[in-house]
C-alpha cells in the first residue's frame, strides 16, 4: 500500500461509516477517539502473551482467570476499562479436546487492550460468516490441523463481551521461564487461529 491517494480514499470512507454509524446510533460520540487512545495506552500481543504465560505456570491463577477474567488480569497490572466503561473480558483455554476460536460476527469487537489493533482477516465478512458455519475448515486454512475427535467452540464477541484464548502450553517447554513463555505466545494463538 503507497500512495496519498488510498490513503485519503480510505479515510474518506472510514469518516463516511463512522458518521452512519453515530446517526444510527450503533456507535458512541466520541468512541472513535476513546478506541484510539486505547491504541496509544499500549494494547498490544504482548499483554495477551503475558496473561497466556502466567496462567501455564500458575493453576490458581488459571483458575481466576477463567472464572472472572477482569479481575484476574488486574492481578498483572492490566484491565479492560481503557475508556469509559469497562468492557466484559471472558478467557477461554484450550485443551486437548477442547479448541477455541474468537470473532465478532457484527463487525469486529477485539479485546484491543490485550490484543492491539485486530488483524484486517478478522474484520473480513469471509472470516466473520466462515467460521461460525465451519470453523474445522477455516482455522485449517490458517493451517492449523485440529484432530477430528477436538471439540471447536466460537465465541461471539459484542461491544460488551469480548473474549481471549489461552492456547496449550507447547510440549518441551518444562524449563522455560513464564517471560520466555510469553515469547511463544502469538496473537493469533491468542484468538484461536493458531495453536500456539
Ligand atoms: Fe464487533
Amino acid at each position: 500500500m503507497s500512495g496519498d491517494h488510498a490513503s485519503a480514499a480510505i479515510a474518506g470512507q472510514v469518516r463516511h461509516v463512522e458518521t452512519l454509524l453515530e446517526r444510527r446510533g450503533l456507535l458512541a460520540d466520541g468512541e472513535i477517539d476513546r478506541r484510539i487512545d486505547e491504541f496509544l495506552a499500549g494494547g498490544s500481543p504482548a499483554n495477551g502473551a503475558r496473561i497466556a504465560a502466567r496462567a501455564w505456570v500458575d493453576p490458581a491463577f488459571r483458575e481466576r482467570l477463567l472464572a472472572d477474567a477482569n479481575g484476574a488480569i488486574g492481578e498483572v497490572g492490566l484491565s479492560m476499562s481503557g475508556g469509559i466503561q469497562e468492557q466484559r473480558l471472558k478467557v477461554v483455554a484450550n485443551s486437548d479436546t477442547e479448541h477455541h476460536v474468537v470473532v465478532c460476527t457484527l463487525c469486529s469487537c477485539y479485546p484491543i487492550a490485550l490484543l492491539g489493533p485486530s488483524p484486517t482477516w478478522y474484520k473480513s465478512e469471509a472470516y466473520r460468516s466462515r467460521v461460525v458455519r465451519d470453523p474445522r475448515a477455516v482455522l485449517a486454512e490458517f493451517g492449523l490441523q485440529l484432530p477430528p475427535d477436538t471439540r471447536i467452540a466460537v465465541w461471539d464477541a459484542s461491544a460488551e463481551s469480548r473474549y481471549m484464548v489461552i492456547p496449550r502450553r507447547p510440549a518441551g517447554t518444562a524449563g522455560l521461564s513464564e517471560v520466555e513463555l510469553a515469547g511463544l505466545v502469538t496473537r493469533n494463538g491468542l484468538i484461536g487461529t493458531a495453536a500456539v
